[in-house]
């Protein structure tokens, strides 16, 4: 995917600006107690303040707040020690108080950024800000044909709303930048990022313009659902207003829907007809006041993120920017890792867990927690590598079978019969007999031909099944031949 488009008459810069909407991980809702779980039947999670009875009173509450300072910090953003709660005005059906609470002037986290990588090229893609707000309810269109159902589980969710500068230049930017995010949710443990769930959305922000000029006209695209999805909407659409131009038209601020079923998006409602939000601070609730000492504590308290310990993996473990960069993926990868490295050499344990294990996890499409293989059974068979007790070559074989039968790598060793031989009386033995079948290949090797080695290594292996231990075998070889 190209960070530039060619069109009829010249080369495009696509500009892209995503507002992320994450589901806090919380048991309870933003302003009531009700439950939050995915999947309830419906309307089983509704307290009176969700469905916006009369006289009631919304609280907040206090873990949300903190799991949003929490992802602001991740963010390396600047939090805000005064935020204020706004009344969102608008008419739908399931949104039962008319209005939805979010902050708008007074977002409780400001600045950041999120640092991505695209072939090799560093890029920092600016946090404009995060707030926090409610979910509003669910409209059910497809239980009935004449029939529309209001489902409020989700009404009154807290979700963290991240806006991100104009700063991503085409769709595998804006993947990374997707995959980022929700890699630092997930570290933090603020959200799921699971966007099947619906736990993170994206509306993505796309405009074009010629390279150097200033910012174009944008069109929204709302609720996308997955990283793949977002991608192709960004390359559709870049692609509509380009063609719009080019033909003499122009793009109007609109919002759009993409449509996964034809990967193309679609004008929802244009600027003119879009709502007048009438923000004010909402009278029910205090304006967000945090401590700053409060906030130096979950600052103490945070995990190491993936790209400090992507720094961390190559400064103090030698690793490559992109083994480590795998490794940091997601964090059970970088702690099955991590275990396995434990009083090991790093790097084989790296080249074990990015290579085979992640082959075979590829091949299954398993997640790494669902892995045949534990990190301590993986050491154990490295560890059987390092003594002598299985060759390199056999290991892999040792390797499928633990992954198969469950067994660890010492039992597989012994039951299959894969201990390396590193006897040299049975080695010599395999040697005398490839010496005396080739008098012509002593010939040649006595005559200079140093390759030929190579052949004299195969029958040894053959007749031990490949079980011998290589370096022993050379250097017997080489000893007899030249003796
Ligand atoms: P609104 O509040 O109307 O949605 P904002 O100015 O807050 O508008 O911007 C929303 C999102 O649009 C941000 O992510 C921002 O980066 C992005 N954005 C703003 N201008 C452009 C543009 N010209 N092209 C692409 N994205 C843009
Ligand atoms: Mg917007």
């Amino acid at each position: 995917m190209p960070r530039t488009l060619q069109g009829n008459t010249g080369e495009w810069e696509l500009v892209i600006g995503m507002e992320v909407h994450a589901q806090v991980s919380s048991n309870a809702k933003l302003f009531s107690g009700a439950a939050t779980a995915f999947g309830a039947e419906p309307n089983t999670q509704v307290s009176l303040v969700d469905a916006a009875m009369p006289g009631m009173l919304p609280v907040i509450n206090g873990y949300c707040v903190e799991q949003a300072v929490r992802t602001g910090l991740g963010l390396k953003a600047q939090i805000n020690l005064r935020s204020v709660f706004d009344r969102k005005n608008y008419f739908y059906p399931d949104l039962p108080q008319g209005y939805q609470i979010s902050q708008f002037t007074q977002p409780v986290v400001g600045k950041g950024e999120v640092a991505i990588e695209v072939d090799g090229e560093e890029r920092r893609i600016g946090i404009t800000r995060l707030h926090l707000e409610q979910d509003a309810g669910k409209s059910v269109h497809d239980m009935a044909p004449d029939a529309t159902f209001v489902d409020l589980n989700r009404s009154g969710v807290a979700l963290m709303e991240i806006v991100s500068e104009p700063d991503i230049r085409s769709p595998e930017e804006a993947g990374a930048y997707l995959t980022k995010l929700r890699a630092i949710l997930r570290y933090l443990g603020t959200c799921d990022g699971n966007m099947e769930e619906g736990s993170m959305r994206a509306d993505v922000n796309v405009s074009v313009r010629r390279p150097g000029e200033g910012y174009g006209t944008r069109c929204e695209i709302k609720n996308v659902n997955s990283i793949r999805f977002v991608q192709q909407a960004i390359m559709y659409e870049a692609q509509r207003q380009i063609d719009l131009i080019e033909s003499g038209g122009k793009v109007v601020q609109e919002t759009r829907l993409f449509d996964a079923n034809k990967g193309e998006t679609r004008s929802m409602r244009s600027k003119e007809e879009a709502h007048d939000y009438r923000y004010f601070p909402d009278p029910d609730l205090l304006p967000l006041e945090l401590d700053a000492a409060w906030v130096e504590k979950i600052k103490a308290g945070l995990p190491e993120l993936p790209d400090e310990k992507a720094k961390r993996f190559q400064d103090a473990l030698g690793l490559t920017a992109d083994i480590a960069g795998q490794l940091v993926a997601e964090r059970e990868i970088a702690d099955y890792f991590e275990q396995v490295a434990k009083s090991r050499d790093a790097k084989i344990a790296a080249n074990w867990v990015t290579g085979e294990l992640f082959r075979y996890l590829n091949d299954k499409g398993l997640a790494i927690g669902k892995s045949p293989v534990s990190a301590s059974a993986l050491g154990g068979l490295i560890d059987l590598i390092a003594d002598g007790t299985v060759s390199n070559r056999l290991a892999k074989d040792v390797f499928d079978e633990m992954a198969a039968s469950g067994k660890d790598a010492a039992t597989v060793v012994d039951e299959k019969g894969l201990r390396q031989i590193s006897d040299t009386g049975a080695i010599e033995a395999a040697v005398d007999q490839a010496i005396a079948q080739g008098a012509k290949q002593v010939e040649q090797y006595r005559g200079g031909n140093e390759k030929i080695l190579g052949w004299f290594v195969g029958q040894v292996m053959k007749a031990t099944g490949g079980k011998a231990n290589p370096a022993t075998v050379n250097e017997i070889l080489r000893k007899k031949l030249s003796g």
